[in-house]
């Protein structure tokens, strides 16, 4: 084997949404000199949105984008060593634990920081593909701005398309929720809030068959997976609420995950099953999933890896 191409780093964190980037700018602070690979999309799911206006200290908000290269910026300054790459494979079965990159580079760390985000679920429609930022959303706290006083279509039947069904109620004039069943999965309390809504107006046992329009969404055609029939609605906005998919899955094997793979932390920090391997952010929150929560698990899991690699005398 060639040797040569192997690196060993004292901390690395994969991942580069709010929690990658914090946990690095802390993990510097700490000379750890961490490495962070940024994964297939540098600076994670906010670059996929617009106004950020709920991150504390951006009194006039900032563009989700830009925030990230703020969040970026800041960790180069204290000294990470940022690098375009994917982590492709591990093997966490001895210390240092190996992490490849594109499935070439060697990294043997010796903590290492799950930062990998969730990724929005996709009904997997071309059309809802095409119009993705031109009307197709995933996130109505992101965008449910840009729909004051239209109408609106969002799909799903769980606590998040709830929530965001009622945030898009208090927006525009009117939402048409899809519910591919005849229940809601959503807790009670949403439920009962949702049927609640004068405009909100639910559409059961129906399933999105395409969205429609050209340059922009102009409206979505159902089809009621009981009879059959296809019913065409004029909306501006189409919101898919239908769960996130944590990415976790080179980790399946080695680290203890819910049944939908999200990463099991020790409550109260960012521990996992493997001494030295941390996860912070969405990866292992399925509840808040927010920059701000993101950011401050990052945190906590650069303390815990400086902690951990204090007490293994590993300088
Ligand atoms: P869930 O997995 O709970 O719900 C996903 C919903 O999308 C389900 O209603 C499901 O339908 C529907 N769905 C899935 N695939 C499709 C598809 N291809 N077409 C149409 N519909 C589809 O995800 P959530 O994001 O809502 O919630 C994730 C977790 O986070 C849950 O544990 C939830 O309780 C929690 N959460 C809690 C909140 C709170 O407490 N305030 C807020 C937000 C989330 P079906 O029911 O038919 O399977």
């Amino acid at each position: 084997m060639d040797t040569s191409a192997i690196e060993t780093v004292k901390c690395l964190i994969i991942g580069s949404g709010p929690a990658g980037y914090t946990a690095a700018i802390y993990a510097s602070r700490a000379n750890l000199a961490p490495v962070l690979y940024q994964g297939i999309q540098p600076g994670g799911q906010l670059t996929i949105t617009t106004e950020v206006e709920n991150y504390p200290g951006y009194a006039d908000g900032v563009q989700g984008p830009e925030m990230m290269v703020h969040f970026e910026k800041q960790a180069a300054r204290m000294g990470a060593d940022i690098r375009y790459g994917i982590a492709t494979r591990v093997d966490l079965s001895a210390q240092p634990y190996r992490v490849w990159i594109d499935d070439e580079k060697e990294i043997h760390a010796h903590a290492v920081i799950i930062a990998t985000g969730a990724s929005a679920k996709w009904l997997g429609l071309e059309s809802e593909q095409r119009l993705n930022g031109h009307g197709v959303s995933a996130c109505a706290v992101c965008d449910g701005f840009f729909f004051r006083g239209k109408d609106v279509a969002i799909v799903g039947a769980g606590d998040t398309a709830a929530e965001e069904a009622l945030y898009l109620s208090k927006l525009c004039t009117h939402v048409h929720m899809v519910v591919r069943r005849d229940r809601m999965r959503a807790s009670k309390v949403m439920q009962d809030r949702v049927l609640a809504t004068p405009n909100i107006t639910i559409h059961w046992n129906s399933e999105t068959d395409e969205v429609l329009g050209g340059q922009n969404v102009e409206g979505v055609r159902l089809r009621n997976n009981q009879s059959g029939d296809l019913t065409e609605i004029a909306v501006s906005g189409f919101f898919v609420a239908i769960g996130h998919q944590p990415n976790s899955d080179i980790f399946k094997g080695w680290i203890d995950m819910d049944e939908a793979g999200y990463i099991l932390t020790v409550p109260g920090s960012s521990r996992t099953n493997v001494e030295g391997v941390f996860a912070a952010g969405d990866v292992q929150d399925k509840t808040y999933r927010q920059a701000v929560t993101a950011a401050g698990s990052g945190c906590m899991a650069a303390l815990d890896a400086e902690r951990y690699l204090g007490a293994k005398g590993v300088h």
